[in-house]
């Protein structure tokens, strides 16, 4: 979805909407990929619409400029560009529960800054269940340091930065969850960590100048 641009389009759900259970069920990811952030794509366009000048622009572009977007539609197109972003990465960064961690580098890395794999899940767990209202959790490569991270982002907040790449990303708003666990986050954390894409975190890890943002 990199090279994307005005009209922006809804990317397919990368697996079966049922692929994922027992841990996210079917009509929660139903709901939120064809009603929540189908809504965030054609609010962002309709945005869009009136501004040609924006319109060969790609999502993190449009992001990363949007100081110079029109005050009109900043607020819209921040809120919504950056729900559409997050919700993409988001799909392509879970997947079915049959998944080995991976090996190799991120393993390493995650040994390197976390001590563990288990302390790695705990940190973010942590930072994940203290994030206050909604927001994303992100597993982030810091490259200038060398080191990986986890941080949380308030609303539709997108990491955008050269310096950051993101490996793993959780959406930590009700809607991902209150279906099936109500306001219990931490039980849905630990159903996101059993569907986890391992095998594309390892490939932005692995090949960080052909993931994008
Ligand atoms: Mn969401």
């Amino acid at each position: 979805m990199t090279n994307q641009t005005y009209p922006f389009q809804l990317p397919p759900l990368p697996f079966h909407a049922d692929a994922l259970e027992p841990y996210l069920e079917a009509r929660t990811l139903r709901i939120h990929h064809d009603e929540h952030h189908r809504v965030y794509v054609e609010k962002l366009n309709a945005a869009l619409q009136n501004y040609p000048e924006l319109h060969g622009l790609t999502i993190e572009n449009l992001l990363r400029k949007l100081d110079d977007v029109p005050w009109a539609i900043r607020t819209a197109v921040g809120n919504n560009g950056g729900g559409h972003l997050n919700h993409a990465l988001f799909w392509s960064l879970i997947g079915t529960p049959d998944q080995t961690f991976a090996g190799g580098p991120l393993r390493d890395a995650i040994n390197a800054s976390f001590g563990s794999i288990e302390g790695f899940r705990q940190a973010f767990r942590e930072v994940a269940t203290a994030h206050f209202a909604s927001g994303w959790v992100f597993l982030v490569a810091d490259v200038e340091k060398n080191t990986l991270e986890v941080l949380a982002l308030p609303d539709h907040q997108c990491v955008l930065g050269t310096q950051q790449r993101v490996l793993l990303i959780c959406d930590v708003w009700e809607h991902a969850y209150y279906l099936k666990h109500q306001q219990k986050r931490a039980d849905y954390l630990d159903c996101w960590w059993q569907v986890a894409n391992w095998q594309e975190a390892a490939r932005r890890f692995n090949a960080p100048n052909d993931v994008g943002a």
